[in-house]
């Protein structure tokens, strides 16, 4: 096993000061260890998480060489040369498991903003504190934009937060939270090749929750609440202005759409699998409120914002590798995490094999699958 940094890289180095888990603590596991701590219900920080993950490597014994980075991989008859910054390797197969999220997205618009305005990715941001003076934009508002968005606002700043499509979940959803019902519901549990539209299901943004200990609920209302502005989505920058788009009601009414229909299909599990007892009464949720009319520019420069963060997604970074399994739009070409390349295998990416495929919960079972087909192909 190559790493680059150490064990638990990612949460170590790659996190904001402030972030939990949205998985909670009982939700959490690895093959063999659970959480057994005071606080099932609670979620972990990222320090807790690299502290896991630490104890599962030094628990299997993990052979992992740290400190290695993976520099170049290539076809080498029928292996892969592998080109380390500590040495070359020769092997039959190969894992990619470098993480989906090592890229922070950037649309085209940044380079359009002005000079004195920072920008920042959730990559390297740490905490509001650490900004420079002024307004913050942030744009994209799935669970790292609403997290960021209300933490920038508590610390007293004015935030505006150009909201897309997104996916609104309670945290609680009849006394229950909502992965509980996403993981007992078997919604978590869709394969992927039962699923119409998979690249589709592949991009989905991932839902609004954040971690608290009280386990409260972070949709758009309850940032209207704390004072964000809302506008639609970031469509371009020209001349020093941020223009957005007038669509923000529709993203919304299709986003409560689509919450409402999911938590009937838990209501009708829950009645269906005689869980009723188990939970609270069905609750509704209001909609999202969307003003009259939103802004649908800023002036970067006359409205004193002092940083854009563009909380607009991840993606995983292929530059080192040189095997051509990579479609038009650099996704990596697999069915399940058996990538379109003999020897060559991929773990941890969006709906690889499951919905739960990209949280730490989902791994087990895709590695079993994953390492059955290598294990029989080396065979
Ligand atoms: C902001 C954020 C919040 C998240 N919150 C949750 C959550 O609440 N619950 C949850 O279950 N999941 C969450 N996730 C997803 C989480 O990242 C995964 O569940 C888990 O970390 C995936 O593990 P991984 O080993 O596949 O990838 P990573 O944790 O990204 O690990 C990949 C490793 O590969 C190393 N690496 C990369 N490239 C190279 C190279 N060229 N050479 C050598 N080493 C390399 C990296 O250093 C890193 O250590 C979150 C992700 C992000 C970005």
């Amino acid at each position: 096993m190559l790493e680059r940094g150490e064990v638990a890289n990612s949460w170590r180095r790659e996190r904001w000061d402030s972030l939990r888990l949205l998985t909670p603590n009982w939700l959490t596991r690895l093959p063999g260890q659970h959480y057994d701590g005071p606080d099932p219900d609670g979620y972990m920080t990222s320090g807790e998480v690299a502290e896991f993950i630490d104890r599962f490597a030094r628990a299997v014994r993990a052979p992992v060489r740290t400190g290695t980075e993976v520099l170049s991989i290539r076809p080498d008859g029928a292996a892969y040369h592998v080109l380390t910054g500590r040495g070359e390797f020769r092997s039959r197969a190969v894992v990619l498991a470098g993480g989906a999220c090592n890229i922070a997205t950037v649309p085209a618009a940044g380079t359009d903003v002005p000079g004195a305005v920072a920008q920042l990715t959730p990559l390297g941001y740490r905490g509001p504190d650490r900004l420079p003076d002024g307004g913050v934009l942030v744009v994209g508002a799935s669970a790292t934009g609403v997290q960021l968005a209300a933490e920038i606002r508590r610390s007293g700043r004015p935030v505006t937060l150009a909201v897309g499509e997104h996916v609104r979940l309670p945290r609680v959803y009849r006394k229950r939270d909502v992965l509980w019902w996403m993981h007992h519901s078997g919604v978590w549990d869709q394969r992927h090749d039962e699923i119409d539209d998979l690249d589709r299901a592949r991009r989905l943004p991932s839902p609004q929750l954040v971690g608290t200990p009280e386990r409260a609920t972070l949709d758009l209302n309850a940032l209207t609440a704390l004072g964000v502005e809302l506008v639609g989505r970031l469509a371009k920058v020209r001349d020093g202005v941020a223009l957005f788009s007038g669509g923000l009601r529709n993203v919304c009414a299709l986003a409560d759409l689509k919450m409402n229909r999911l938590l009937a299909a838990f209501d009708e599990w829950a009645r269906a699998d005689g869980r009723e007892s188990d939970v609270g009464p069905p609750e509704q949720f209001p909609p999202t409120v969307v003003p009259a009319r939103t802004r649908l520019r800023l002036d970067l420069r006359g409205d004193r914002i002092g940083a854009i963060i563009w909380a607009t997604g991840f993606r995983p970074d292929y530059r080192w590798l040189d095997v051509p399994v990579l479609d038009g739009k650099g996704r990596l070409r697999h069915e399940g995490g058996v990538v379109d390349a003999p020897g060559l295998y991929a773990l941890g990416l969006p709906m690889l094999r499951r919905r739960r495929s990209s949280f730490i919960n989902g791994i087990e079972d895709d590695a079993r699958a994953v390492i059955g087909h290598l294990a029989a192909a080396l065979r």
